[in-house]
C-alpha cells in the first residue's frame, strides 16, 4: 500500500515540477532561484541513485553468480542476454530508418531554416568534435574489447561510466569463487550479500526521497531550457524541427507499445500493463534524469519484487543491458542520420542505409547510460556513412526532451529483457 502511494506521489511530483516551471517561466521569475535551489535538491537525488549503482552490481553479481554453482547457467542467461540485446536494437535502428523515410522530417526544413540552425549550433558542434573526436577515431575495431577489462580492478569500481568493467570483472570474481573451498568461500558469499542487502535497503531510503528529487529535477530542467531559449528565436526553430521530434517520439511509441508487448505475448504470460506497472517506478526516474544508470537501482528493484524476476538475472541482465541495449538511442541515432541527409539534400542508397543499421546498433553500445551522451556517438556515426557531422547541428535544441524520452524506452527495453530470460530459465528447468 505504502509503495503505490510513493509512486503515485514521484507521478505528483513530476505533474508540480511541470506546472511550478510554467508559472514560473510565466511570470518570468528569476532563474537563479531554479539553479540556487531546485536543481541542488534534483542533483542530491540523482547523485544518491548513482552512488548505489556500482556498489549494488559488483556485490549483487558476485552473490548471484557464486550461489548459481553450473557455469553453464551463466553462459545460457548470457547467451540469450546477447539475443535480445542484439535483436532489439537492430531492430529499433530498422523502425527509425523507416520511420524517416516514411515522414521525410527533413524536406520540412527550408534552406533558411538549415542555415541558421548550422550557425546557432555549428560552435557547439565543433566543440564536441574537438573534444571528443580524435580520440573516439584512433580507435581500431577491436577497440571495445579493450575496454572490457580494466587495467586496475580498483580504478574500475571508482567510475560510473566503467559499468561494464564493473559487470565483467564481478562475473569473472564470482567464476572464481565457485573454485574455492566451501569454508573459504561462504564468509566471502555472507560479506557481499550483507553488502547487498544494506545497499537495498538504503535504495528503499532513497526513494522515500523520489517526489521531492523528481520535482526539483524537472522544473529546473524545464525553467533553465526556457531561459536559453528566450531572445534566440529558437521557438522557431523548435517549430521546424516539430516533424523530426514527432517522428522520433512516434518512433519510439512504436518500439514500446508495439515492439515490446509483442516480445513480452510471445516470450511470457505477463500482461502488457502488469509489466508497465511493475517497472514504471524506473521509468519515471530515467524520464526525470535522462539517465539509465541512474536509474539502475530502481530498475533492479522493480523487476525482483514487481515482476519475480530472480536476483541472479537481474544482477546480470540489467547492468550489462544499462551499458549496451539501448534501443530509444539506436531509433534515435537512425532518425538522426536518415534527417540529417534529407535536410542537405545527401541521397542514401539502401546499402548505406543498411550500413547505418549496423553502425547505429554498434555506436549505440559505446553509448554511456549518462544525460546527452548519445550526441557524440551520433557525431562519429554521421561520419561513418558520409554525412558531415556538421548536421548535429540541426538537431541540438529538442535535445533533452528527446533524451528524456529515449531513456524510459532504453531501461524499459531492459527490463523486458530480464523479464523474458527469467521466464525461458523457469521452463529451462
Ligand atoms: N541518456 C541516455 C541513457 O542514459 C543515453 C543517450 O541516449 O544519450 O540511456
Amino acid at each position: 500500500m505504502k509503495k503505490n502511494t510513493l509512486h503515485l506521489q514521484i507521478l505528483g511530483g513530476m505533474f508540480l515540477g511541470c506546472i511550478f516551471a510554467l508559472i514560473s517561466v510565466k511570470l518570468a521569475l528569476p532563474t537563479s532561484f531554479a539553479v540556487n535551489y531546485l536543481k541542488p535538491i534534483g542533483t542530491i537525488f540523482f547523485n544518491s541513485l548513482k552512488m548505489v549503482a556500482i556498489p549494488l552490481v559488483f556485490a549483487s553479481l558476485i552473490v548471484s553468480i557464486a550461489s548459481i554453482q553450473d557455469t553453464t547457467k551463466i553462459s545460457r542467461i548470457g547467451r540469450k542476454a546477447f539475443l535480445m540485446y542484439a535483436s532489439t536494437t537492430l531492430i529499433s535502428a530498422i523502425i527509425g530508418i523507416g520511420i524517416t523515410n516514411l515522414v521525410k522530417p527533413g524536406s520540412f526544413i527550408s534552406t533558411q531554416t538549415r542555415a541558421s540552425l548550422l550557425a546557432l549550433y555549428g560552435h557547439t558542434v565543433t566543440q564536441l568534435e574537438v573534444h571528443n573526436h580524435p580520440k573516439l577515431v584512433e580507435n581500431g575495431p577491436l577497440h571495445f574489447f579493450t575496454t572490457l577489462i580494466p587495467e586496475n580492478f580498483f580504478n574500475a569500481l571508482t567510475n560510473n561510466l566503467n559499468l561494464l568493467q564493473v559487470v565483467v570483472t564481478s562475473v569473472l570474481l564470482g567464476i572464481a569463487l565457485l573454485k574455492v573451498p566451501h569454508k573459504k568461500r561462504q564468509p566471502v558469499l555472507m560479506f557481499f550479500d550483507g553488502i547487498y542487502e544494506a545497499i537495498t535497503a538504503l535504495i528503499r531510503m532513497i526513494m522515500q526521497l523520489a517526489p521531492v528529487g523528481v520535482f526539483a529535477l524537472i522544473a529546473s530542467l524545464l525553467i533553465e531550457l526556457a531561459d536559453h531559449q528566450s531572445g534566440v528565436g529558437v521557438s522557431e526553430v523548435l517549430y521546424a524541427l516539430l516533424g523530426y521530434v514527432a517522428t522520433v517520439i512516434g518512433g519510439l511509441l512504436v518500439i514500446v507499445l508495439l515492439l515490446y508487448p509483442m516480445i513480452l505475448r510471445v516470450f511470457t504470460n505477463i500482461r502488457f500493463i502488469a509489466f508497465l506497472k511493475g517497472i514504471y517506478p524506473a521509468q519515471l526516474v530515467a524520464f526525470s534524469s535522462s539517465s539509465s544508470s541512474a536509474a539502475l537501482p530502481v530498475l533492479m528493484e522493480s523487476v525482483e519484487k514487481n515482476l519475480d524476476v530472480p536476483e541472479e538475472i537481474s544482477s546480470f541482465v540489467l547492468p550489462l543491458g544499462v551499458t549496451v541495449n539501448m534501443n530509444g538511442t539506436a531509433l534515435y541515432q537512425a532518425v538522426i542520420c536518415v534527417f540529417v541527409a534529407q535536410a542537405m539534400g545527401i541521397e542514401l542508397s539502401l546499402t548505406t542505409q543498411c550500413v547505418i543499421v549496423g553502425n547505429v546498433a554498434l555506436s549505440s553500445i559505446g553509448v554511456a547510460g549518462v544525460p546527452g551522451s548519445a550526441l557524440v556517438m551520433t557525431m562519429v556515426l554521421l561520419q561513418s556513412v558520409g554525412i558531415p557531422a556538421a548536421g548535429l547541428a540541426l538537431v541540438l535544441a529538442p535535445d533533452r526532451l528527446l533524451d528524456m524520452c529515449r531513456t524510459v524506452v532504453n531501461i524499459t527495453g531492459d527490463g523486458l529483457a530480464a523479464v523474458v530470460i527469467a521466464q525461458k530459465e523457469v521452463k529451462n528447468c
